[in-house]
């Protein structure tokens, strides 16, 4: 069936500056990591992707290696590109990255201009597209020197592979120097990606601030624990859920039962406050003025639906703040 992308979709979403920059971004993003891979049910896929634009979720990101197999869900991008989205692709930020292992030897991996600037090459391929939005650098390299790995994400935005450039993963030391040698460049550094949910709270201890003496926008990656801060796990772990996976698994059983004890509390004070356990995770990051987006996944339509919800409460009081506070820090 041909899509008409809903008239709706700009009611109610809000958008948010990236930093300093003219971009703005919704904010909820949506993450193809999971779901949208060669193994995955296209429909699926492509029911989450028409169901976030209708929605006013304009961000779809991506990466080089994400699947599986490594590129298949930059494939199935560009097959909706063409599909469904062919109209609409001034209305979306694209991002992709590279920075983790894509390719045999010593040239597809980390942050050599040679990996990043071949990698993106292929990516476009994949995506049928003259350009990304934004390119990321997918984790800091400790061996290439930060200036050839920012070199390359300038060359990248002056040849017109990519509108802007982010880094993700980097500490608050090696952003500030990114930030400065890109500066120097003239291409400045838009955004950082980091890690963010109630169980990992490191982006508060140095990185937030940095990000904010920059001007750098923030989109945080994994905002429900990769679906630990929902109500999948309360009954068990049902044999679809992404800690049930068996490939490339970096949720397992035991992370399940471990953080239990606490989703459930959690879970209550959600209930208390009207929400789902998803929608206040999700309201959670978004309580800090420097997190531009929260970059969710999904792996039904449903789950999307519940935590676009999310938005309709970003509100905490002190005291909710505290009690969430005393779970975590059990
Ligand atoms: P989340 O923490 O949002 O976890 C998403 C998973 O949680 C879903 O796939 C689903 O899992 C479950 N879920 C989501 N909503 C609900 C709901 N309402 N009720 C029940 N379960 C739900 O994020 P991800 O870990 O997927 O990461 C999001 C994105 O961040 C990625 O797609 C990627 O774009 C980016 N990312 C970037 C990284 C980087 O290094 N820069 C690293 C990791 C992610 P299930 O399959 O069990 O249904």
């Amino acid at each position: 069936m041909s899509y008409h992308a809903s008239d709706s979709r700009y009611d109610s979403m809000p958008y948010a500056r990236v930093g300093r920059s003219g971009l703005k971004l919704p904010r909820l993003s949506l993450g193809w990591w999971y779901n949208f891979g060669g193994v995955d049910t296209f429909e699926n896929s492509r029911a989450i992707a028409r169901y976030a634009f209708d929605h006013g979720i304009t961000h779809f990101d991506l990466a080089n290696n994400y699947g599986p197999p490594p590129g298949s869900a930059e494939e199935t991008l560009g097959k909706l590109l063409k599909q469904d989205f062919a109209s609409y692709r001034d209305e979306l930020v694209i991002s992709t990255k590279a920075g983790w292992g894509m390719w045999p030897g010593p040239y597809g991996d980390f942050g050599s201009r040679k990996y990043l600037i071949a990698s993106l090459d292929r990516s476009l391929k994949r995506m049928g597209l003259d350009y990304v939005d934004i390119f990321y650098h997918h984790r800091p390299d400790p061996e290439t020197p930060l200036e050839e790995t920012m070199g390359a994400l300038d060359y990248i935005v002056r040849s017109g592979r990519a509108l802007y450039v982010g880094i993700s993963s980097y500490s608050p030391e090696q952003t500030r120097a990114a930030a400065q040698i890109l500066r120097a460049l003239g291409t400045p550094l838009l955004i950082h990606q980091p890690p963010y949910n109630m169980f990992r709270r490191e982006i508060e201890r140095g990185l937030l601030q940095v990000l904010e003496q920059e001007s750098i926008g923030c989109i945080v990656f994994s905002p429900l624990a990769q679906g630990l801060l929902t109500d999948r796990y309360l009954q068990g772990i049902p044999p679809d859920a992404r800690a049930s996976r068996t490939e490339r698994v970096w949720l397992t059983k035991e992370d399940v039962e471990r953080s239990l004890p606490k989703v459930k509390q959690l879970n209550e004070i959600a209930r208390q406050r009207g929400q789902t356990l998803a929608q206040m995770a999700l309201a959670w990051v978004l309580r800090l003025p420097q997190v531009t987006s929260a970059l969710v996944g999904a792996s039904r339509v449903s789950q999307l639906e519940e935590n676009l919800g999310a938005l309709n409460n970003l509100e905490f009081s002190t005291d909710e703040l505290r009690a969430i506070d005393a779970v975590l820090s059990e």
